[in-house]
């Protein structure tokens, strides 16, 4: 056993969720090499083994956010992977695909990897960044194909760096994907119905601010049509991000469901926050692109997530100083953070929509590690990491923003009553995180080298 080896486990008379479903009073144990060697019951004690009594209690995998923005390296200030992770402890995350959309942009493979080794010794959780899929990009991915899950490319501006202009460089850009055999991933949002609507509304502030309308449904709905018509025709395999209409989700599932390479995802917000709550909520903190939309659309997403035609869900975590929301509409920054309270919003989300816990909890977890190509992550299996969260699910707590571990420092869902907060978090094998403390040192590898 090496210095920085876990010690072996044994984790008694757990529910545990394997990443589909529940295993009753089970036990769990683990080995030197952070890897789960065995599940069963009536496990005794091996020498060496620490024994972890979870009678009452529920054993998750750890989750994957396939969708957070930590902004370092170059943005620190806003976030920066050590406070990044941090939270994604807190929100029981162990890995997260990370999305560059601040200068540097991921658009050569040395700049990855220096991107993969500067990060060993800061995060404390593992992590995959994407690379970045832009007109300087183009050229390297072959060479980035192999260091990252997939490659971001933005339709519609948002925040960040390097959207597409027209169809003509989107089915170059895809089609460059498409000969690297890379995956893309897209936020979708058509620019020039979002200019129409600004000009619609030019005379009519009291409507300009509601973003809800300045970043319409069809915005997403056609730049989604137009993101599967193109990746069909040029044969990439497409995946589109935090989906905020229940029609731009019915396209990428009927998609799907005709054998196309297309998947997509929404975030917990979609699934929990209406047009009309996010409009009312103090200094912007609801404001995110694409726009939150409508109870029909946020019932529609939960039942497919529920029925499992939607079983990806990522936080789009994109924290900002609580000053820079705090402005007049069109100046106020769009995202806000939310890694640092996954679990407990997979909670919510599947009590919002009536369901079992499950098709929630498998969206974060088996769900998005299956979709990336992280077999070791997001499942309870023997030879899978020993990233493992521990909670009690009844168990309820008010959301405190001052006890969030973002550098921001606020949260859009503070005073809400949430449950199933993490108690305990494992990361192959070494417990980093145990009642809202971090412990030890940062441990996050990359999961491409
Ligand atoms: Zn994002």
């Amino acid at each position: 056993m090496s210095p920085t080896s876990p010690c072996p486990r044994l984790f008694l008379g757990a529910r545990v969720f394997d990443g589909t479903s529940f295993l009753e009073a089970s036990d769990v144990r683990t080995d030197a090499n952070g890897k789960i060697s065995a599940i069963g019951v009536d496990f005794r004690r091996r020498d060496g083994e620490v024994v972890h009594n979870l009678a009452g209690a529920w054993l998750l995998p750890g989750l994957v956010d396939c969708h957070v923005h930590f902004r370092e390296p170059g943005l620190e200030r806003k976030e920066g992977y050590s406070f990044g992770s941090k939270g994604a402890l807190h929100g029981g995350v162990t890995t997260v695909c990370e999305i560059q959309n601040n200068p540097p942009l991921m658009d050569s493979a040395s700049i990855l990897r220096q991107k993969l080794h500067h990060l060993r010794g800061i995060s404390h959780v593992d992590y995959a960044p994407y690379g970045s899929l832009v007109e300087s990009s183009l050229a390297e991915l072959p060479a980035i194909k192999g260091l990252c899950p997939a490659v971001k490319c933005f339709l519609g501006c948002s925040t960040g760096a390097g959207g597409v202009r027209d169809e003509e460089e989107l089915r170059r850009w895809f089609t460059a994907a498409a000969e690297a055999g890379v995956k893309v991933v897209a936020h979708c949002e058509d620019n020039a119905i979002m200019e129409a609507t600004k000009k619609q509304y030019a005379e009519q502030p009291e409507l300009l601010n509601r973003h809800d309308l300045r970043r319409p449904r069809e915005a997403e709905v056609e730049s989604i049509r137009q993101a599967i018509a193109v990746a069909t025709e040029v044969g990439v395999h497409l995946h589109v991000f935090h989906i905020s209409t229940v029609e731009g989700a019915t396209l990428v599932t009927a998609a799907a469901g005709r054998g196309m390479a297309v998947t997509g995802s929404t975030a917990p917000h979609y699934l929990l926050i209406t047009a009309d709550e996010a409009h009312l909520a103090p200094q912007h903190r609801f404001k995110v692109n694409p726009s939150i939309k409508y109870q029909e659309d946020c019932q529609g997403l939960g039942r497919l997530v529920q029925q499992g035609f939607l079983p990806v869900v990522g936080t789009d975590h994109a924290p900002h100083p609580l000053t820079e929301k705090d402005r007049p509409y069109a100046h106020a920054a769009s995202g806000f953070p939310s890694v640092d309270l996954l679990l407990p919003l997979m909670f919510a989300a599947a009590d919002a929509h009536q369901s079992p816990p499950e098709p929630f909890l498998h969206a974060v977890t088996q769900g998005p590690a299956e979709e990336f190509g992280f077999q070791q992550k997001g499942r309870i299996a023997v030879g899978a990491d020993a990233d493992l969260v521990v909670i009690q699910p009844q168990l309820g707590r008010v959301v405190d923003e001052a006890q969030l571990l973002s550098r921001s420092g606020w949260s859009p869902y503070h005073r809400r009553l949430l449950r199933g907060f993490p108690e305990q978090v494992f990361l192959r094998g070494h417990e980093v995180f145990a009642d809202g403390q971090i412990l030890g040192p940062p441990r996050g590898e990359p999961l491409f080298v």
